[in-house]
């Protein structure tokens, strides 16, 4: 679930979802990032969150 950044509205579910390799870290690491977009039914502005962060 996300919190609209403009208005604070609660989202309950991202309208898409997809996964992304975020940047290696000193050691080399890389996270697999689920992200997920979402609309406010509130105001109707669209945002990110990261959903979940895993290690690949
Ligand atoms: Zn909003």
């Amino acid at each position: 679930m996300g919190n609209c950044p403009k208005c604070g509205a609660a989202a309950p579910a991202p309208k898409k979802t997809w996964k992304m390799a975020g940047r290696p870290d000193k050691q080399g690491k890389r996270m697999q990032l689920e992200i997920g977009l979402y609309k406010c039914a509130s105001c109707g502005a669209s945002f990110r969150e990261v959903l979940s962060k895993q290690k690949i």
